[in-house]
Parts: structure tokens; sequence; C-alpha cells
């Protein structure tokens, strides 16, 4: 019997061929960091660090971490970098374990207002549980409401402030963070998990001279492997120079056992393909892309949180049209071959499951090659299916889990038109390999 699960795999290369993909968290790697994945490296352990461990056979490993290490160093121009955690969940926990003591407070921006889930989201996560939680929100343009942080940054006394979100379309003012932070004693960390291609391409102003840890996933705009790393700056050590040790410590034995060497690797991969002119270029063709599906979504009357975007990503702010439309327009979309993701929008009249909002991003479809012209067709069908979302509507949304949306679904299955626009986008996208420097 051949094992399905390969037979799987291939439908689900050919989904990401056929369908344009716009979650702006998602990307494509090379064939060389996707060799590296399937390596030799994934069989061996090699728990501690290099030159330090607790296995024997590990003196190639070494050199695979100390070279991962050190390009990342070089990249981003900071003095200790750590490469081991398995994501970047885990690696937000390390670094607060690694500055704070249960029960202590941490500042982030909420959720619902692009902030991430481990930025200290309440009850629901390890970063609202074992720490007290402070949330900052946004102004009334919906960009950080910097007033409202520094006053209950005072009030709280944080001991540690999160700079980073995950679905917000404007430039972080590091340098703000930082002012607040030093008011208050608190230690600056920058998430930078979904910005990391642009701030290495100069395309976002770095975070590096301001705070004193930065975190980022591996696998987003930095193209490389599901993971995730934690760079110290001069700033930190500055401060406690025994903070990459404290880091290292609250990785392993803290909080992880052996690390993913395969995955190591690719990280080291990565670092040195975000190094090249050629990644530049990448990160400027993200931002074209964004400006101009931002502009052509707009010039067809769909309105996007702050009018536009600053970075790679975009939100749809459908609640002029219905509050509640989001998650209908995004099962819609992925009925005609564009997946994306429902998101709350700023003051969310509806709900986390059923949002007014859209949030697209332009990393992945820049990474298959695709340029501003195409954006503009991406647009065009965007906006058919609101239309068609619109008209083939159930009445509104009244709360969670409402009856509604699982309609809704059976009806949109069988929509000829938006199996129509389907048939286009496939044999669009099919044109378009998955990894391609061009
Ligand atoms: C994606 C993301 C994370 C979490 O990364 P995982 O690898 O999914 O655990 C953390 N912070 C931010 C800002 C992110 O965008």
């Amino acid at each position: 019997m051949v094992d399905p699960i390969f037979d799987l795999i291939t439908q689900e290369e050919t989904r990401q061929r056929e369908m344009i993909g716009l979650i702006p968290s998602e990307n494509h790697i090379s064939p060389e960091v996707s060799s590296v994945l399937s390596s030799c490296l994934n069989s061996k352990y090699s728990e501690g660090y290099s030159r330090r461990r607790y296995y024997e056979g590990n003196q190639i490993i070494d050199q695979i971490e100390d070279l991962a290490v050190n390009r990342v160093k070089k990249l981003f121009d900071v003095p200790y970098v750590n490469v081991q955690p398995y994501s970047g969940s885990p690696a937000n926990g390390a670094i607060y374990f690694a500055l704070m003591q249960p029960g202590e407070t941490l500042m982030g921006l909420a959720l619902s207002s692009g902030g991430h889930l481990t930025h200290g989201h309440p009850n629901v996560t390890f970063s609202g549980r074992y720490f007290k939680t402070v949330q900052y929100g946004l102004d009334s343009q919906a960009r950080i409401d910097f007033d409202q942080l520094a006053r209950l940054a005072r009030e709280h006394k944080p001991k540690v402030i999160v700079a980073g979100t995950t679905a917000y379309p404007f430039v972080l003012d590091f340098a703000k963070f930082r002012q607040i932070a030093d008011e208050v004693g608190a230690w600056l960390v920058a998430d930078i998990s979904h910005i990391t291609g642009l701030v290495v391409a100069g395309e976002h102003p770095s975070p590096v001279p301001h705070v004193d840890v930065i975190m980022s996933t591996t696998h987003k705009t930095f193209r490389g492997p599901r993971g995730a790393m934690i760079m110290v700056t001069q700033r930190g050590l500055d401060r406690d120079k025994d903070l990459g040790k404290k880091i290292d410590a609250a990785i392993i034995p803290g909080l992880q056992g052996g690390p993913h060497n395969a995955t190591t690797a690719g990280i080291a991969v990565a670092a040195e393909e975000a190094s090249r002119p050629a990644f530049i270029k990448y990160a400027k063709q993200i931002r074209t892309n964004a400006d101009t599906l931002a502009e052509a979504l707009q010039a067809k009357g769909l309105m996007l949180v702050g009018s536009g975007t600053e970075n790679h990503l975009m939100l749809i702010d459908l609640s002029a049209i219905s509050p509640g439309l989001g998650a209908q327009v995004a099962y819609a979309m992925d009925v005609a071959g564009i997946y994306a993701n429902r998101n709350t929008v700023p003051n969310e009249p509806v709900s986390p499951f059923y949002p007014s909002g859209i949030r697209i991003g332009t990393p992945l479809v820049t990474t298959r090659g695709m340029k501003a012209k195409d954006m503009k067709q991406i647009a065009t069908w965007i906006q058919q299916v609101v239309e068609l979302t619109q008209s083939a509507r159930l009445p509104e949304v009244q709360a969670e889990r409402s009856p509604f949306l699982k309609e809704f679904r059976a009806k949109a299955d069988k929509d000829k038109k938006l199996r129509a626009i389907r048939q286009e986008v496939s044999a669009f996208a099919r044109e378009f390999p998955l990894f391609t420097w061009k």
C-alpha cells in the first residue's frame, strides 16, 4: 500500500501552485533551504550549545550552529544570537522567562489591535497566565496609541514592553517605545516576526539601536525554515552583560530540549540568502506590490485600515459594507482560489470569530515572481468576490457559532461565479513557480 500521506502532500502542492496566497505570514523557501530541512541533520541530538553539548558526536553540528549564529549576528549587526527556539511563540516565552519572574508585568499590543497572542493576551495564553499583563491599543487613526501606552506604563511599571505586531499596516517607531521603556525602567523587546525581511533590506527601520532584545520567526518575510531566532543588542548587553546567557538558559534547560539541527542549518542558508542584493530587491518588490495592491483595492471602492500600508500587509475593512463580513469574504475568496484570513478591524463591531476584516499581504506572491500589474489583477478578483459575497449574503451574523456561516459556505461552494473566478485564478497562478529569485 502506498501511504496516502504522500498523495495528500502532492494535493497540497497543487493547491499552493494553483492558488494565490495572500496570508502575510506565509512564504515559500528556496530549494536550498528545502533540501537542508530533509537532510540527515534531522537525526542528531545536540542538547546544549556549541562546544557545550550533553551528547557526543556534535563536532559538525557545532560548526553548523556557529555558522547560523554568526551569519545572523552579521546580518543584523548584533552581538548575541540564539537560533534554537522551536518557533516564535516559545521564543517569546523564553524571552519573558529570561527577563521576568512569574507574576511580574508584561505590556504588549492587544490581539484585537494587531498584537500577537503571546504578547500578553489574558487567560488563554501562557503570556497572560504566568504574568500580569497590561495591553495597549490603537488611537483613532488606527495607529499605536503612544499616549495610552505611556500612561499605562507609568501606572503599571511593566518589567517588559513588547513592540511587535502581527496585523498592523504601519511602520513601528522603536525610538518612541524606547523613550517610554526608559522612563519606567522596562526591558524593551521587539518582535519583528512579520517584518524581518523588510528590516534586513532597509525597507523598515531597524529596532537594533533602540531595543534590548529582538525576536523573529524565521519563516515569514525572512523566508527560511519554520523556527525563530532571538537577538540581544549591544544596548541589552550593556544593561546586563549576562543577558545572552540568560536567554540561552531560558531556551534550554528552561523551555526546550534538543535543537532542531536541520532548522538551524536552514536558518544559516536563509541568512546567507538574505544577505544577497537579490534579497534586497525582493523586499523592495514586497513593498511595491503592497502599495500597488492597496491602491488598486481602494480604487475599486474597498476600504483599508489606515488608507493603505507602510509595510507588507493590509487590512481590508468591510465594516462599512456590512459588519462581520470578513469570515464570509475569506471563505468566498478561498473558493475563488485566493486564500487569506479573516481578521478583526480596529474597534471590531462584531466578534473575533466573525470579524469585519480581511488580512492580506504580499511576501508570498512576491516570492513567486508576481509584480505590480499582477497585483492589479488580484485586486480585481478580490473586489469581484466581495461583491458576490455581498449579494449572496445571508442575514446579519449575530453571534459566535452562528449557523449562517455554515449556510453561506454551502452556498459559496456551489456558486458558479466564484468557481469561474477560480478557473481564471488557477490558470494565472500556474504560470508562477513557487519560488524564484526573479
Ligand atoms: C507569527 C508570530 C509569532 C509566533 O510565531 P509561531 O512560529 O507561529 O509560534 C509571534 N509573534 C509575532 C509578531 C508573529 O507574527
